[in-house]
């Protein structure tokens, strides 16, 4: 995360991604009010914190390092089957990962012959992936990378989008950096899936915070094509083990005072390790956080919490993409299995904003 330039969050009346006018207030959340578009169904908070305080935000945490270290050895593993999915595309090139943490998915681009640039504006975390690894991170918001018109093969942008201000934007700046015929590979909740209609504003994994925009397949779609883009593929997963399941639904339930007795810390109060050990220690939380939740159901519906999708970039002069295809393989293929899920902790609904 952390990888846009400036300029805030759109209080433009236009949708951006289906360019129409006109938003109508959806819900309220974590101190904060959403809005959704009238055509799409795009939703957006409607009162984000300033770009300053953002990037501020950013620019400290040190959050997310820890979270992608502990997750550093199977993400290597799912960074790779990302990359397999360029790979059916396009050979190895220079790549690009916008928002990279510490830069894991670097490590498994270098070894699968690709030359890895990653943008992370948190310092420590870039700092460490530098030291570490020896890599390239830059603290940079993209549109101030200078990186040279047409210098990439493929980008990944991996549960970043919904953080940026302007994610048309950056989109366009990418089909910039991005040669034509290159490849884009999203990851974003899915605030169409199963979990977003059952959980509505308690869907931890996709409202927090620090999302500002929440797409459906189809709204993702369409702003990918509208910043030049053919879309190749679209898909869902959904995660069986999901540590949020009993606090999220305890939510939707209104049960926060109830879930805070079982747990024995004061209402109004979120206490992690206490609530960790409840879902630990009791059968029946237990089961709802590890085995309960149809995850296979929800992904062959296409209604899983996550959402990915692949596309590419149509070249300047073709006029239009929907047709241009230029694909050197079946497009019949799917997308790796068990994508890394780094937004997938329960740490995304922090303390106090927890218990409503
Ligand atoms: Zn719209």
């Amino acid at each position: 995360m952390g990888a846009e330039g400036p300029g805030g969050i759109g209080r433009s009346p236009v949708c951006p991604c289906c360019g129409g006018r006109g938003f109508e207030d959806s819900f309220e959340a974590l101190g904060h009010r959403f809005e959704a578009c009238r055509g799409c169904g795009y939703q957006r908070m409607a009162d984000p914190p300033s770009p300053e305080e953002r990037d501020g935000f950013y620019k400290e945490s040190r959050r997310h390092g820890e979270e992608a270290w502990a997750e550093h050895g199977k993400n290597l593993e799912r960074f790779a089957a990302i990359l397999r999915s360029f790979e059916e595309w396009i050979p190895p090139g220079r790549f690009l990962d916008l928002g990279c943490s510490l830069g894991t998915s670097l490590v498994a681009a270098r070894d699968r012959g690709w030359d890895p640039v990653g943008v992370e504006l948190s310092g420590p975390v870039a700092a460490f992936g530098r030291k570490e690894w020896g890599l390239e991170i830059l603290e940079t918001p993209l549109p101030e990378c200078g990186f040279e018109t047409s210098s990439f093969d493929g980008v990944l942008v991996h549960h970043t989008l919904e953080h940026l201000g302007d994610p048309l934007g950056i989109l366009r700046e990418i089909a910039r950096v991005l040669r034509p015929g290159g490849i884009l590979y999203l990851a974003v909740p899915n605030h169409a899936s199963l979990k977003a209609w059952i959980l509505g504003p308690w869907f931890g994994y996709g409202v927090t915070v620090e999302h500002l925009h929440h797409f459906s397949p189809s709204s993702l779609r369409s702003l990918v094509r509208r910043a030049g883009f053919h879309v190749l593929r679209v898909l869902t997963r959904s995660y069986r083990e999901d540590p949020r399941m009993v606090l999220d639904l305890c939510g939707r339930l209104g049960w926060e005072d109830r879930l805070a007795k079982w747990c024995g810390f004061p209402p109004g109060e979120f206490d992690q390790e206490a609530y960790v050990r409840f879902i630990t220690d009791r059968p029946l939380p237990r089961f709802l956080c590890t085995r309960a939740w149809p995850a296979r159901l929800a992904g062959w519906l296409g209604l899983g919490e996550d959402l990915h999708l692949l596309a590419r970039l149509v070249p300047r002069s073709s006029g239009g993409g929907e047709r241009w295809k230029g694909h050197p393989a079946s497009s019949t293929g799917s997308l790796p299995e068990d994508p890394p899920a780094k937004d997938h902790g329960m740490e995304r609904r922090e303390g106090p904003h927890v218990l409503r």
